[in-house]
């Protein structure tokens, strides 16, 4: 079976495990491990300051808290997406306000964000789906005329970059996932990155429990208290020395997928009988993805259905996703859609992904195109 996803591990993961447990000594939190991932996000991006996470999702409960949202209080996003973007808010009390995605990209459309604006509105998240940029000029620009927070869900986007600057750090607040299923890898885990300064002492004390522990263990108070709401939100040890064995050779992981997504693209759009029956990815010219995914766009429903079939029985585990959240049973509950689903829906439905991980080899890309040609050529 080829299997859609499988964790990378790069080389070191084992040993820097060992050297947690038997020489650091230290299995909790913010230790040795943590500190480097922490820099290294902090030079790749240029954010003041990046905190790993126990998650995606709890970075984007951290920003949530940061943006102090109150019930009430509306929040813009794409239907299009993970729940974990909506969940983060909804906790708070927010009423998620979903408006619809651009066909070429799969991410918000940023011409239509404007007009989902009301006087409840506090913040809006850009989605970068596939590691994609959304539009931030845009985004930020209206962001700033409405006095608006920007809360970037990055969960897919680590390394890829819009107009120079990397994902996650152009908002207000960024959040990154190093899922499993994502390019960088520690099992469950994430990060929250912090544009401002401002934002650094509070974002500390909801990741340490409410509690001004980070302040004390640098030395700049003699006792630890509760001050603020907060919640346990940092990653044991084990997790992150697991993570840094990848970020430290995160150029080499980056490319060896940026060669599988390229050799899919390639095959792809140079068979003539695909030409008019598959849609490609778009990347708009000002943006450097990181080959998050590999999807395929298809006729309808039905198509993708059939062909999801017949390359399971040839052994090969494509996927699709997301069943747009404002038709989902929560999303009825907590949110409502602004304007017209022309894309949201449409488009979910067509999109079918292609197994891209760091064990795939190029034989097995070759043997999936086949498989997809076979597909439509009935050979
Ligand atoms: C993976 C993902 C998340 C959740 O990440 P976790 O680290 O699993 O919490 C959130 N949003 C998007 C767009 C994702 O792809």
């Amino acid at each position: 079976m080829i299997h859609f996803n499988e964790p990378t591990l790069s080389g070191k993961e084992l040993e820097y495990i060992k050297d947690a447990v038997t020489v650091e000594h230290k299995l909790c939190g913010d230790g040795k491990y943590t500190h480097k991932c922490n820099k290294w996000i902090e030079e790749n991006t240029g954010v003041a300051k990046a905190m790993l996470t126990t998650s995606c999702s709890h970075a984007l409960e951290i920003a949530a808290i940061l943006c102090d949202i109150k019930d009430g209080d509306e929040v813009i996003m794409p239907s299009f997406t993970f729940c974990s973007t909506a969940n983060a808010f909804v906790l708070r009390g927010a009423k998620i306000v979903f408006v619809d995605i651009r066909p070429d990209t799969m991410n918000i459309d940023e011409k239509i964000i404007e007009d989902a604006i009301t006087d409840k509105t506090k913040v809006i998240v850009p989605v970068h789906y596939a590691g994609v940029p959304c539009d931030m000029d845009k985004i930020m620009d209206i962001a700033a005329r409405h006095n608006l927070k920007v809360v970037e869900d990055a969960a897919q986007g680590v390394k890829a970059s819009y107009k120079g600057k990397a994902l996650g750090s152009i908002g207000h607040y960024g959040c990154f996932s190093f899922h499993e299923t994502k390019n960088y890898c520690m099992g469950e885990g994430g990060a929250i990155l912090l544009r401002d300064h401002d934002d650094v002492e509070h974002a500390e004390i909801i990741r340490e429990k409410g509690t001004n522990r980070s302040k004390f263990f640098r030395g700049e108070i003699d006792k630890y208290t509760w001050v603020d709401m907060g919640s346990s939100y940092l990653p044991s040890e084990l997790n992150a020395a697991y993570l840094w064995a990848q970020l430290e050779v995160a150029d080499e992981i980056f490319e060896d997928r940026m060669k599988k997504w390229k050799l899919y693209y390639e095959i792809l759009s140079n068979t003539d009988i695909l030409k008019d029956r598959i849609e490609l990815p778009y990347i708009p010219k000002e943006c450097v993805h990181n080959a998050h995914m590999f999807f395929i766009k298809l006729k309808d429903l039905d198509e993708r259905t059939r062909l999801n079939k017949y390359l399971r029985s040839k052994d090969i585990g494509a996927v699709f996703h997301y069943v747009p959240l404002h038709s989902a049973e929560a999303g009825l509950k907590f949110g409502r859609f602004h304007g017209e689903d022309k894309y949201t829906t449409k488009e979910s439905e067509r999109l079918l992904r292609l197994p891209l991980h760091y064990n795939l080899s190029m034989e097995e890309i070759n043997y999936i195109c086949d498989s997809i040609k076979e597909f439509f050529t009935g050979a």
